[in-house]
């Protein structure tokens, strides 16, 4: 089957056709994607009005876009996905009725994709991964431990209790007065300092349970800053590099309770897999690359451009449902919030749609 996946939570507008062959394989015939950070980045940060009213211009472009570069018409796709939450409500509603309205004028099934899901069902798109696995998902606004036991069958292991990992990047880079994102910017300063410099603490390390806390690395760093400041090009360098060693550690010592953790509710994880855009830093991936090397377990991380936001994880998680006989209803709401961990695929009585 193909399926047509829209997603418009955060700050992209995202809109792609995946094609799965009768072995489940999936194959991505196209992917387009309109970033709104240009239009944000002078705020520091998404501007949730500006978000809706972005999505609402380009929301038709990028369908089309998607369907035109898959050399398809509406008519050979077999199922519309879209992302109902959670996000920002004024773009989840534009992607989410764009989606409603072409299911019903094609008659085709329509199927509302809990975001979460869509990033933690994105593995099994870009490397076959069999359930089940313990997903780390890292974004601007997701920091989450989940078993995945399989499709609607999460269980949320940790997540933070302030901040997202993400967000502690942009808000540290912020204070140092780099450009937004953070991220990707913090990573190069480090590359420059010394992480050794400054002393700034793990919160919840050694907790059994895996949970994360960063807004106490947050303060520190502000603490730190004020306390050498004027900050010299070397301070700003150092803090970066002391700031993404404590990340690092905090990163590797809540995944190891989680890997124990998991071992209470599934056993043992076929493979370790990282989504969400944090997890194109370099120095992260690599200390995960060695946990995984130490503990046996598969690490498994998509492309940066298949971790962040897009249409294509979307599809894929409604080829993932389509392929249980599980479909919705269009009057499936938008939702803010709603927690991985409560999605359930509610299965048809058919026996013949019964998983494999
Ligand atoms: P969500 O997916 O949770 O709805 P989001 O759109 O903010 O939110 P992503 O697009 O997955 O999340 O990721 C963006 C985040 O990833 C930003 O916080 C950014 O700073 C961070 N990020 C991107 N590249 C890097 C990097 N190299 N190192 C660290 N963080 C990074
Ligand atoms: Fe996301
Ligand atoms: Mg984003």
């Amino acid at each position: 089957g193909r399926v047509l996946g829209i997603e418009s939570t955060c700050d992209e507008t995202a809109a792609a056709v995946v094609e799965a062959d009768a072995s489940g394989r999936g194959y991505i015939l196209s992917n387009a994607i309109l970033s709104q950070i240009a239009q944000h980045a002078a705020y520091g940060g998404v501007v949730p009005e500006l978000a809706a009213r972005a999505h609402v211009e380009v929301i038709d472009h990028i369908v089309a876009r998607a369907l035109n570069e898959a050399g398809l018409k509406l008519a050979d796709i077999d199922a519309v996905a879209a992302a109902a939450g959670p996000g920002l409500i004024g773009g989840v509603i534009v992607g989410l009725t764009t989606a409603k309205a072409l299911a019903l004028v094609t008659g085709k099934p329509f199927i509302a994709i809990n975001h979460l899901e869509a990033h933690a069902l994105t593995p099994r798109l870009t490397d076959n991964v069999d359930f089940p696995y313990l997903l780390l998902l890292v974004s601007g606004g997701h920091t989450q431990l989940v078993a995945v036991r399989g499709v609607g069958d999460y269980v949320r292991l940790g997540s933070t209790i302030d901040d997202a990992i993400g967000e502690a990047f942009d808000k540290t880079a912020k204070m140092l007065g780099l450009p937004y994102p953070g991220g990707p910017e913090v990573e190069k300063q480090a590359l420059k300092g010394d992480g050794d410099r400054f002393a700034l603490p793990r919160p919840l390390k050694g907790r059994a349970a895996p949970d994360f806390s960063l807004s106490g690395l947050k303060t520190a760093v502000r603490i730190e800053g004020e306390r050498v400041s004027p900050l010299s090009a070397t301070d700003i360098a150092d803090l970066c590099a002391s700031f993404q060693a404590a990340i690092v550690d905090i990163i590797i010592d809540r995944t190891r309770a989680g890997l124990r953790a998991f071992e209470g509710v599934a056993g043992r994880p076929n493979a370790l897999v990282v989504a969400g855009g944090v997890a194109a830093n370099g120095a992260i991936r690599a200390a995960l690359h060695q946990l995984a090397t130490e503990t046996g377990i598969k690490l498994v991380t998509p492309p940066p451009a298949l971790c962040t936001d897009n249409g294509a994880m979307i599809a894929w998680a409604g080829l993932e449902r389509l392929r249980l006989g599980v479909t919705d209803d269009l009057s499936a709401p938008a939702r803010a919030r709603w927690p991985l961990d409560s999605v359930k695929a509610d299965l048809p009585a058919d026996p013949t749609f019964a998983p494999t």
